[in-house]
């Protein structure tokens, strides 16, 4: 009987809305794209994680209507039981050869990667070292491990290294660093070689979730690993099919052959959740040939991130991320006691203006840090990087 609990729900979702934290979604009627249109105007596009330009490309989605015919609408079945295509097979050799591991393995998303393979590699006397700003499936995904856990503050590696010396002092069996190798929010990368350096030192794995780089870090888009030179520094990556790599679903652990070995035999949400469907698999091995061939994507997709950079720049916004290695996520900053208010309306005013852009704030974001991210595409042009730094002026104006 659903009864009092109707006004309870009632009462939660009042708070969040006077909370100010109410998600509303404002419906596309077109395909994802740099230029789509909202129920209400046609928007330049600047918050999708859509790097490449892959979501709509021509040739991804020819690929996935074959598959359609080829390979059918759905698997019906997991992969273990009757759901295993010869291409499902073929996508994990790719994201193998790809990123240079011994094998590979597809979940449905990235969030059930993370979700499945902690647990399955560490257990009750082993430990588990993770950056505080990883991403909620890490954090979930390490909750449903029995092994000790510790949390280094961001990118800290004198904290980590206090972590690692806790975790040994603990008598801690295997120990992983476990880190995301871009952080969504702040556009930041981990430092990865002073993280290989103390896991070495420590006799630690690492584990980075590359969801935020593969495709397009890196100068054959092979994520951060390659950007640092630390891939074969690294024993485990995870990553999601859902962002740059044509932005539809899935996700994958790359790895050596044993871990992706047990991986298969005990990750639950693995062996528990349907199969990838055809028409998302032979749509992700196409964004993975362009994905090959996309060094000049990748050179423009860096010349919209730096020309963003230099005209907010001098136009006076205060930027997160470094200029040194920029990425395409570029937060901008609105500090202080009301810039959560001031975010959302230069947004909002933004939106106005035909140029989708979205505000975050505290809890999403630390008190005072409130911030507009954007994020550039290779699928831009840059008139369009142009028309939205002058939306952010406008905006600024109008707003005050
Ligand atoms: C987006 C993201 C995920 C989730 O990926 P899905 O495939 O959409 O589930 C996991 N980890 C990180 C770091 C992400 O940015």
């Amino acid at each position: 009987m659903y009864g009092p609990v109707k006004d309870e729900l009632a009462a939660t979702l009042g708070e969040i809305r006077a909370a100010g934290l109410y998600k509303n979604e404002r419906e596309l009627t077109t395909p994802q794209s740099a230029h789509v249109r909202t129920r209400t105007a046609d928007s330049l596009n600047f918050c999708a994680n859509n790097y490449l330009g892959l979501a709509d490309h021509p040739d991804v989605v020819a690929a996935a209507k074959a598959a359609l015919d080829e390979w059918g609408f759905g698997m019906a079945s997991v992969r273990f039981i009757c759901g295993t295509q010869t291409q499902h097979t073929r996508l994990e050799q790719r994201l193998a050869d790809f990123l240079g591991t011994e094998a590979a393995i597809l979940y449905s998303s990235c969030f059930d990667a993370n979700g499945g393979v902690f647990e399955v590699l560490f257990g009750e006397g082993d430990a588990i070292v993770s950056d505080e700003l990883n991403h909620a499936s890490i954090i979930d995904g390490v909750r449903l491990a029995k092994a000790m856990r510790y949390r280094y503050r961001n990118a800290d590696m004198a904290d980590l290294r206090a972590q690692l010396v806790a975790a040994r002092d603990a008598g801690a069996h295997r120990v992983v660093v476990v880190t995301d190798g871009v952080f969504s929010m702040d556009g930041s990368y981990a430092p990865l070689p002073a993280i290989c350096d103390l896991a070495e030192e420590f006799g630690a794995m690492v584990l980075v979730d590359d969801s935020h780089a593969v495709g397009f870090v890196g100068a054959g888009g092979r994520g951060t690993p390659e950007l640092f030179g630390v891939a074969d520094r690294v024993d485990i990556l995870t990553g999601t099919l859902g962002k740059a790599l044509g932005g539809a679903s899935g996700g994958y652990v790359a790895s050596h052959g044993e871990v992706v070995e047990l991986l298969r035999q005990r990750s639950r949400p693995y062996l528990f959740s349907n199969s990838v469907a055809p028409a998302v698999v032979a749509g992700s091995l196409a964004a993975l040939d362009l994905v090959a061939n996309s060094g000049q994507a990748r050179e423009r997709l860096a010349r919209h991130t730096a020309l963003f950079r230099t005209l907010m720049g001098a136009a006076g916004f205060d930027l997160l991320g470094d200029d040194a290695h920029p990425h395409p996520i570029t937060p901008v900053m609105f500090p202080g006691e009301d810039g959560a208010r001031r975010a959302a309306e230069v947004a909002d005013h933004m939106l106005g203006s035909g140029v989708y852009v979205i505000a975050f704030s505290y809890p999403v974001v630390p008190k005072g840090r409130a911030r507009i991210r954007v994020q550039l595409s290779a699928a831009h042009t840059e008139d369009d990087v142009r028309a939205c730094v002058a939306a952010f002026v406008a905006a600024r104006d109008a707003v005050g």
